[in-house]
């Protein structure tokens, strides 16, 4: 039961969940919230909401909250409450024992997608400055840091090229690797207007996801592509649109860089690459394949939106980049109803990414070997940056079982439930000296933590999130912090204790520092969003309202770059002992780890994570439905039940990653995208069999 009673005020604020970032009233009685609204006025939402917003925001005050800091000497020894002031100091003095037995680099931190965009900047500065090395990574590692290489190489800019609202001008809508209606349900339902509309659909994903057949929907093409293999499919659709004269050339000409599109040209033109040659590999048929690609060139505004089914692989930023020549091939890029849009799973993976979360890059994605980038921020904090790029979080891993890495703060991120290889994961944090978990609940990895420090809900802080079309949101404080602290003022604690004090009394003023510091921030304060309601980055001198649409009249890198996009097939084969292909997904009811989720009424809707089979597979093994099965992959092995569903191609089943325990991490790999290390989650070589007991 989330609703209490009538409130006496309201305060406007922004969603938790997805990338959507729908904007809500939160109704408080007293300093309790009652209800959650979602408001008219939400330049994301426009007034709508899904079941994770509206109704799963009772975890907030959920018993399961940690309250207080707790410390322990070894992971074997039970917890020990103690003040804030004692597990602050506790932390600090063993991130500094660290470095002084093991060296600068031996310590490092994980920011989070779920908090603000003033969090995760105070992280990557603690490690920067504090820390004095570049061992800061993001959650967004393991799902879209390929977007943010893919899109950067060819187009200029780590981010998607349009607002939601765009799709209302697109004539042809292609969703690839994505489940817009359960992943980012209030997008989805603006997708499905405009399909009900008259947009034709192309779908390409190796599962019949809502979209494909639903009410007054119906795909125009459904490319049911064997996982791993989204690179063939994609080069097969550019070489059709070159080869039948399709593509857009006056846009190629003005646009992109010439040098690059004519090598790209002869590539792509090569007949290895027709449908007729890679339907073999990819499992669609060539008619089918020719026809998707002739819809997409040919029927006016065509607007690609993708998810984690094209960055989590190890081709992962090749297919990105894949994605954004076909957009500059046919000059679907630069205005309302067209572009290559990213669908963001979290909440601020967007901003987490800009603030300067990743090993190699300061704030609005600039190179730490950039002696200009270096010497700007040194002025700004008072200390020196090291040059040096710093360890990705699966190098801490590794070094953390090598033994040269000991010490690591994560913020607001359940590593051992989301990353993959579970086995791996926790062999590096059992090898870790001191692990600082600061999140709202005791997680997976808290269980291996020294230091707890407890995390404020979105609720509880102010602060901004920015969603998958670059729009910053504020967050507001809607009741004071369970626990004391916000998260801001705990990061500001830790950096104290370590020697480098930072001066702030309000996240705003962590944003103008932002602001004075990021070139597509410059336009950037609460009182600018308070008035204009959120801004779209770039927000600066050319664009003071924000930025809709990106690359209108030239591409931010100045001309569109085409990359050669060579398939190269994963190294996760099956083979008789692992015959069918795992992949991974999310569903409505459920959000990533499920820590929050779980803990809401949403969890009786869907309360465990089943394995989706399709009937010829499971009639094969002797599966019926529901019956449990064991599953085992190279890395592992795991139990779930059996779903037989007719969504499944043969050969391919499927799971969420939604429950502890019995996770799809357990049996997936270290196989990774070649350019960020992206895991491969979308394909794991398994074998399934019935089992009498779970
Ligand atoms: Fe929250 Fe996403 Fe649902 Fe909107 S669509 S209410 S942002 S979970």
């Amino acid at each position: 039961i989330v609703e209490r009673g009538q409130p006496d005020h309201s305060v406007v604020t922004t969603c938790a969940y997805c990338g959507v970032g729908c904007s809500f009233r939160a109704e408080v009685k007293g300093s309790e919230v009652v209800r959650m609204v979602p408001d008219k006025d939400g330049r994301a939402n426009h007034g709508h909401s899904c079941v994770k917003g509206r109704f799963a925001w009772g975890y907030a005050t959920h018993k399961d909250r940690i309250t207080k800091p707790m410390i322990r000497a070894s992971i074997r020894d039970p917890w020990r409450e103690v003040s804030w002031d004692e597990a602050i100091a506790h932390a600090a003095s063993e991130f500094k024992r660290i470095q002084a037995k093991y060296g600068r680099g031996a310590v490092g931190g994980i920011t989070s997608s779920r908090c603000t965009n003033e969090e995760t900047y105070l992280v990557q500065k603690l490690v920067r400055a504090a820390f004095g090395n570049n061992n800061v990574d993001t959650c967004a590692r393991v799902c879209h840091s390929p977007t943010g290489y893919g899109l950067k190489t060819t187009l200029g800019e780590s981010a998607g090229t349009q607002d939601f609202d765009s799709v209302e001008y697109a004539d042809v809508i292609v969703v690839i690797g994505a489940n817009p209606t359960d992943a980012h349900p209030v997008f989805g339902s603006q997708m499905k207007r405009r399909l009900r509309a008259g947009a034709r659909l192309i779908v390409i994903d190796p599962r019949g996801i809502d979209l494909v057949r639903s009410a007054h929907v119906e795909a125009a093409h459904h490319l049911q592509l064997r996982p791993g293999t989204n690179v063939a499919v994609v080069n097969a659709l550019a070489h059709v649109i070159v080869t039948e004269g399709l593509h857009a050339e006056s846009f190629v000409k003005d646009r992109c860089e010439q040098p690059a599109f004519d090598k790209w040209k002869a590539f792509i033109s090569d007949p290895r690459h027709a449908p007729e040659v890679t339907e073999e590999v990819t499992g669609v048929p060539a008619a089918e394949l020719r026809a998707a690609a002739r819809l997409y060139a040919t029927g006016g505004n065509a607007a690609i939106y993708y998810g984690l089914g094209v960055t989590e692989h190890s081709q992962g930023s090749t297919m990105v980049m894949g994605i954004a020549n076909l957009a500059m091939l046919t000059g679907n890029i630069g205005r309302p109803g067209v572009g290559v849009n990213p669908l963001r799973g979290q909440n601020n993976v967007q901003g987490s990414c800009d603030m300067g979360s990743f090993p190699h890059e300061l704030p609005g994605y600039r190179h730490v070997s950039d002696p200009a980038v270096r010497a700007l921020f040194a002025t700004a904090w008072g200390v020196a940056i090291d040059a040096e790029p710093g360890l990705r979080i699966p190098n801490m891993f590794d070094a953390a079982i090598d033994g040269s890495f000991r010490g690591l703060y994560v913020q607001g991120e359940d590593i051992a439930q989301s990353d993959p290889n579970t086995q791996h994961v926790t062999a590096a944090l059992e090898a870790l000296e001191c692990l600082v978990v600061q999140d709202l609940f005791i997680n997976e990895t808290a269980k291996f933590a020294h230091v707890f420090l407890p995390g404020s809900s979105f609720l509880e802080k102010d602060g901004t999130f920015t969603n998958a079309e670059r729009r910053i949101s504020r967050v507001r404080k809607v009741t004071p912090p369970l626990a004391g602290k916000a998260d801001w003022e705990t990061t500001l604690a830790l950096a104290e204790a370590l020697g480098y004090p930072m001066h702030y009394d309000h996240p705003s003023q962590i944003m103008d520092e932002i602001a004075r510091l990021t070139p597509t921030f410059t336009g950037v304060s609460y009182a600018r969003l308070d008035q204009l309601g959120s801004i779209q980055w770039p927000c600066n001198e050319t664009a003071p309202t924000g930025t809709p649409v990106m690359h209108i009249d030239g591409f931010v890198r100045g001309k569109g770059k085409f990359v050669i996009t060579e398939y190269v097939a994963t190294q996760e084969r099956v083979t008789r002992r692992f015959p069918l292909i795992l992949t991974t997904g999310r569903i409505l009811s459920q959000y990533n780890v499920g820590a929050q989720t779980r803990r809401t009424a949403n969890n009786t809707w869907h309360h465990e994570d089943r394995l989706e089979i399709h009937p010829h597979d499971a009639e094969h093994r002797g599966v019926k439905d529901g019956d449990w099965c064991k599953i085992v992959s190279r890395a592992g092995e795991t139990v779930l039940r059996a779903s037989i569903s007719e969504r499944m191609q043969p050969g391919v089943v499927y799971t969420t990653f939604h429950f502890p325990g019995s996770g799809a991490n357990v049996i997936t790999t270290e196989n990774s995208d070649w350019a960020t290390n992206c895991p491969e989650y979308k394909v794991t070589a398994v074998q399934v069999s019935p089992t009498g007991e779970p």
